[in-house]
């Protein structure tokens, strides 16, 4: 939604297929960049104490009303092309989330009419990433949060497919602008579209894909772009025994937002974890991946943990300020670092995954820091500066390379 001219160009879209008889609902986001805009209002007049001191429920009043804008429009753009169409805001729609301002979690819709609106032929226009509290406060499901907005809306209305029309067509087997080589997916199973999410695939929020999940609602990605005319394939993201042919690994994903902190020398003894990771809790701080190694003898360990750039900051302060009741020696954070996946259903049932990984990055001298794996993905932590190294590497190796 850049501009009025891409609002026409939606607008056609959405013509085109009422014209096929299809019932529609339209979930949209803000325009370009008025989102970003939107947040440094709220910042300029709150200050740094944004989103921790309680102003959180106006920064949510100021970055939802972009979406507000861009269902009008969408709505009046509709209706010049003659059609049946209104605009639905999170407070109209009744969909409630928790209070957690700014990275709001649905919790479900109440009677609000949506339904039997479509169902009537009217093309609801719903303004996405924006909810209402039980206490009828506007909350914002965080950023990306319109393509949670849009699982949402389709899983309440049993709708067939959820389609996400967006700037890229499709999801592809790694950032094509790191390897030109990257493959469009045809088919991507919702575990892997979501291991891809969290660890870096920047298609979907991550929300929208578990949504899409437990109410297997297939999802697929578009491009916004083509004529409405135009074959526009996408990706498929549906369940496991919807795709035939099974990749060993579908896609490489990688972040640079990760930081590496290191706890050198704490105490070997019961309960020191807990503490450590409970202090962290209490701040929010998300930790990804945890390595614990003995060291010096066995009464001293070495704690390390992942987590974003940002978080590494508080982690250090939270822990820092109980380095003599936690007993460890020294903390060290370490921000030049990247995390670098493979992910592929495949890996449940084939061997030797793992070692073709770690042997196509040591054939391109790359040290593999810290190692973390699930049953669908393996992920390395290394030297930042060798990501994009990585990623092609792996990319090859694993034969996902366009011919
Ligand atoms: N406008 C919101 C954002 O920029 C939500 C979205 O675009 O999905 O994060
Ligand atoms: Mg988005």
């Amino acid at each position: 939604m850049a501009d009025l001219e891409r609002i026409a160009h939606v607008a056609d879209l959405v013509a085109a297929r009422a014209a096929k008889g299809e019932h529609l609902a339209v979930v949209v986001s803000a325009m370009a960049g008025e989102t970003n805009k939107l947040v440094g209002y709220a910042r300029g007049a709150a200050g740094e104490a944004l989103i921790s001191d309680g102003f959180d429920d106006e920064y949510d009043v100021v970055v939802s009303s972009g979406e507000q804008v861009t269902a009008g429009l969408l709505a009046l753009a509709l209706r010049r092309r003659g059609l049946k169409a209104r605009s639905w805001l999170g407070w109209q729609l009744e969909l409630r989330t928790n209070p957690s301002h700014g990275r709001a979690r649905i919790l479900g819709f109440e009677e609000s009419g949506l339904p039997e609106a479509v169902d009537s032929g009217e093309i609801a226009v719903v303004a996405g990433f924006q909810g209402v509290t039980e206490d009828r406060r506007i909350s914002t499901l965080g950023r990306g949060g319109s393509d949670t907005s849009a699982v949402a809306v389709a899983a309440a209305l049993n709708a067939d497919c959820c389609d996400i029309y967006t700037d890229v067509d499709g999801v592809y087997t790694t950032d094509p602008r790191i390897v030109s080589k990257a493959r469009r997916i045809e088919r991507i199973s919702y575990e892997e579209m979501l291991e891809m999410a969290s660890l870096g695939a920047k298609v979907l929020q991550t929300r929208s894909v578990e949504l899409a999940m437990n109410h297997n609602v297939p999802v697929r990605v578009l491009s916004s772009f083509l004529p409405p005319d135009a074959p526009n394939p996408g990706t498929l993201v549906c369940s496991e025994d919807e795709i035939l042919e099974k990749q060993v690994v579908s896609g490489v994903a990688y972040s640079r937002d990760e930081a590496k902190v290191t706890l050198f020398g704490v105490a070997d003894r019961p309960g020191v974890s807990a503490r450590i990771f409970s202090l962290l809790a209490a701040k929010g701080v998300n930790v990804d991946m945890i390595v614990q190694a003995n060291a010096r003898g066995d009464k001293q360990a070495n704690m390390v943990f992942t987590c974003t750039d940002r978080d590494s900051q508080i982690a250090r302060e939270a822990l820092s300020a109980h380095q003599k009741e936690i007993e460890f020696e020294r903390l060290e954070v370490n921000r030049d670092v990247a995390k670098v996946s493979i992910i592929g259903v495949g890996m449940k049932s084939h061997t030797g995954v793992a070692e073709t990984m770690f042997r196509a990055l040591y054939e391109k001298g790359i040290n593999i820091d810290v190692i973390s794996t699930s049953e669908i993905k393996i992920s390395v932590l290394i030297e930042a500066a060798y990501t994009e190294l990585a990623v092609r590497a792996l990319h090859t190796a694993f034969d996902l390379d366009a011919a």
